[in-house]
């Protein structure tokens, strides 16, 4: 059986790849399940796909094994692209989704309904030992609320309706979230490529 190391300790994402994988008969191993202590990756790329490329590339030559890292985050229009790479730490250390939120809301308060375009960009690399990564992206479409509003999910959940609903990510069922996310969409991408794995 093909075994590949998912490069994060989110039980929530491992969980999404181990049951994208199991049709394929392709053993997922995350960071949580390894004995080895993993040493801290710095994401010091320009770019989603550089930042993915960083993590499956180094975990790969450590461990000699196929990896697949994501990066992800929040693209909008207005902010000419940002929080994007900065994503999880937009409103400083250590993550604060409530700050991260604040800031853009802050940021984007005279910006008309019809300018608040943003989406959520998730790229996944898959990375053999010395060779180069291949790349799937999926993209969430959708724009900024003036104000947050629900519970469920992270993030800047709360602030992103996805394009042709009414609601938050954050007030969508968990369900429905993950059908039409940006992850679900790199994925789908990725379901081209498995004979590549
Ligand atoms: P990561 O690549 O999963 O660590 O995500 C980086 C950051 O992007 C997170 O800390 C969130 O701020 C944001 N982000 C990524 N995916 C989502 C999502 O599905 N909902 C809300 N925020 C997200």
């Amino acid at each position: 059986m093909k075994k590949i190391i998912i490069a994060t300790k989110n039980k929530g994402k491992v969980k999404e790849f181990r049951s994208f994988f199991a049709p394929y008969d392709i053993e997922v191993v995350s960071l949580l399940d390894l004995d080895e202590e993993v040493p801290d990756i710095e994401e010091t790329g320009d770019s989603f796909v550089e930042n993915a490329a960083i993590k499956a590339e180094q975990i790969s030559n450590l461990f000699q094994q196929p990896v697949l890292a994501d990066d992800s985050g929040l693209v909008i229009d207005s902010l000419d692209g940002r929080p994007g790479i900065y994503s999880a730490r937009y409103a400083g250390e250590p993550t604060d989704d409530q700050a991260n939120m604040d800031k853009v809301l802050k940021e984007m308060q005279d910006i008309p309904e019809e300018e608040r375009g943003a989406r959520f960009v998730c790229v996944l690399a898959i990375a053999h030992p010395g060779e180069e990564p291949m790349f799937v992206t999926g993209y969430c479409e959708g724009r900024i609320q003036t104000e947050q509003s629900g519970e469920n999910g992270f993030g800047y959940d709360p602030i992103f309706v996805p394009a042709g609903y009414k609601k938050t990510m954050a007030e969508l069922d968990p369900i429905e979230k993950n059908q039409i996310s940006h992850r679900k969409k790199a994925m789908k991408q990725l379901e081209n490529k498995i004979h590549l794995l």
